[in-house]
């Protein structure tokens, strides 16, 4: 319960950051994963990447209509089990919507748990499984992933420095926690006025404000300045996926 509860403050009903959020392709080879690249903004002029973490949740599919209703595209950094379990009907009903309406899925790790505490082993494990999952159920491989507590990864003295992650390169965000719908609102209007080339906002799908309320918000307002709401991909100009077969059907293995 209580780490559960610190997780709900940790989370930040919206939280925002430009030029400032991570994301790196994963891959299953360890040795390339070492290699891998750090994102920390979109680079294709006039685009903005609206992204979403920790579901899929109850909110998922009222966030893609939001988007869709826009023509704008959402990129989806889904977790195996955090809030609910991917495999479960629901979960993996969610993931096929959004990945089925062109949205990008992209990897959270399997169980969200900060990886300056797990050995190499255990943040194998919490990149792999989810991958497979999302192969499962969508046939997608994703080639982005956003692991949880990225300052801490980068701090002197971090465990996961000395690993074989290479995620030195890794610089910070900074979540606002528990933000209030007009806060996350001013979080949007102060950024539009500024009127960056471009924009990469991290937001959490698990809070009904963020999905009935700052998002389609946030979506006119994007428009209304001119900015193509993409997937984290295409803001970067990267493939999103390492590779696309045909989704599996539902067996014994789906489960948490
Ligand atoms: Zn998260």
């Amino acid at each position: 319960m209580a780490v559960n509860f610190m997780r709900s403050l940790l989370l930040a009903a919206v939280s925002f950051a430009v030029c400032s959020v991570l994301a790196i392709p994963t891959n299953s080879s360890l040795e390339r994963r070492a290699r891998a690249q750090v994102y920390t903004r979109c680079s294709v002029p006039n685009t903005v990447a609206l992204t979403f973490d920790d579901g899929p949740y109850i909110y998922l599919k009222d966030i893609v209509n939001a988007l869709d209703n826009a023509g704008a595209k959402g990129t989806f950094f889904f977790n195996g089990n955090n809030y609910d379990c991917i495999y479960s009907q629901a979960g993996a009903d969610r993931v096929k919507y959004a990945y089925s309406h062109g949205h990008q899925v992209a990897s959270h790790t399997w169980s969200h748990k900060d990886l300056t505490t797990l050995s190499s082993d255990k943040i194998h494990d919490e990149m792999w499984k989810v991958e497979q999952a999302l192969v499962k159920i969508t046939g997608a491989n994703p080639a982005f992933m956003r692991p949880r507590n990225l300052w801490e990864l980068q701090q002197p003295g971090s465990r996961c420095l000395g690993c074989s992650w290479a995620i030195s390169g890794y610089l910070g965000f900074r979540d606002s926690v528990g933000a209030s719908v007009q806060t996350s609102k001013n979080l949007y209007n102060n950024i539009i006025n500024k009127h960056p080339s471009t924009i990469l906002a991290l937001n959490h799908e698990t809070y009904e404000t963020t999905a009935h309320q700052v998002l389609p918000y946030a979506i006119q307002r994007l428009k209304s300045a001119g900015y193509r709401l993409v997937t984290l991909a295409e803001c970067v100009g990267k493939p999103p996926y390492q590779s696309v077969v045909a989704p599996k059907a539902r067996d014994s293995t789906w489960h948490c």
